[in-house]
């Protein structure tokens, strides 16, 4: 488990002194809060806070006084059209504070969110833990021959053996040459500062990360789609899980019309409608680039 027995009994003494509230709850959210979700060998993501639910939504979008006297039905109707039409401000309404634990290299990616308030734990203050991302067998692949931002097969036999054993074996001599520098024998010691310059990027680190929730979709439709680096997806797909839990009518609405749906340029909807009239439509008739084409057959199949 990431987490020492200390940090998992802070855990546990806030789950067990509940307060009572006016403000909207959400009982989906309130299960999970504070619990660490694990991801890769060491990471994870749990709630630190939130605010708002569904019909915080609602209520942004009427401006009301209340929760309202409509349906339930009415107001996921209402998210649904907001979503379908991108009015964002409602879902900006919701906010959402995680805490996360994650090798360097893919906070380098997740940073990228510019949309987003962040707190990083110091390595400029605080020694780092000797944790490090090492791939699971089957995620330890190679580089991909056709994407060259992707990844193939995994690597087998004797050549997976000798990369995991130069992962550990590098990263645990970065760590004790780190160690040696920040100080040993009554010597003065390096600061830590500089010292951290050595650490390998798979090195873990952590920190607290705020987001609105229209900027958090933003967020899991780029890095919890499959283009996405497997690292950051895997981040990606335990925030879904707990967005499904917090605000229910508006991630049904997120996975219908932006996870699930698709983008189709003028060129995409004419070279539908002609095949959809009976037309076989081939790529040099369609006007696309090959790579329209191709992303536009993996939606709608091809011709035959
Ligand atoms: C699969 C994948 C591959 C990628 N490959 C690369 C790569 O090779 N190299 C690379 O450098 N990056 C790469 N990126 C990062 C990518 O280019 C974006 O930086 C990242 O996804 C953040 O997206 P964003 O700017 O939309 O998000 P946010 O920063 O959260 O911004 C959300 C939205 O707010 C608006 N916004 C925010 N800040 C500004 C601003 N200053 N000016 C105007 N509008 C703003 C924009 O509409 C933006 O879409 C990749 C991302 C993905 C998902």
């Amino acid at each position: 488990m990431p987490l020492t027995r200390d940090q998992l009994a802070d855990i546990e003494a806030a789950r067990a002194s509940p307060r009572p509230t006016l403000r909207a709850v959400s009982p989906g959210m309130e299960a999970r809060l504070y619990e660490p979700v694990p991801v890769l060998d060491h990471g994870f993501v749990r709630v630190v806070d939130y605010m708002g639910d569904d019909a915080a939504i609602v209520q942004a979008a009427r401006v009301s006084y209340g929760a309202g006297t409509k349906k339930a039905r009415d107001d996921s109707g209402l998210i649904r059209y907001l979503m379908r039409h991108r009015h964002s401000t409602p879902f900006e309404m919701c906010e959402i504070k995680l805490h996360v634990k994650l090798p360097l290299f893919v906070a380098r990616q997740w940073i990228r969110h510019r949309t987003a308030n962040v707190n990083e734990y110091s390595a400029r203050y605080s020694i780092l833990d000797r944790e490090f991302y090492v791939p699971a067998p089957e995620h330890l692949a190679a580089q991909s021959a056709v994407n060259n931002q992707g990844r193939g097969a995994a690597l087998e036999g004797a050549e997976a053996a000798r990369v995991l054993q130069t992962l550990k074996a590098d990263a645990a001599r970065a760590y004790d040459h780190y160690e040696a520098m920040l100080g040993q024998d009554g010597q003065q010691g390096l600061a830590r500062e500089l010292a951290r310059m050595n650490l390998p990027a798979n090195i873990y680190t952590q920190w607290y990360w705020k987001v609105d929730l229209h900027n958090l979709f933003h967020f899991l439709a780029l890095r919890a789609d499959a283009h996405a680096q497997y690292e950051i997806r895997v981040y990606a797909e335990a925030i879904r899980g707990m967005v499904r839990d917090w605000v229910p009518a508006a991630h049904a609405a997120f996975e219908d019309y932006r996870m699930g749906g698709t983008n189709l340029s003028a060129k995409g909807v004419e070279a539908l409608k002609r095949r959809l009239a009976g037309e076989a439509v081939t790529r040099e008739t369609s006007g696309m680039s090959p790579g329209e084409w191709r992303e536009f057959e993996e939606v709608f199949g091809d011709a035959h």
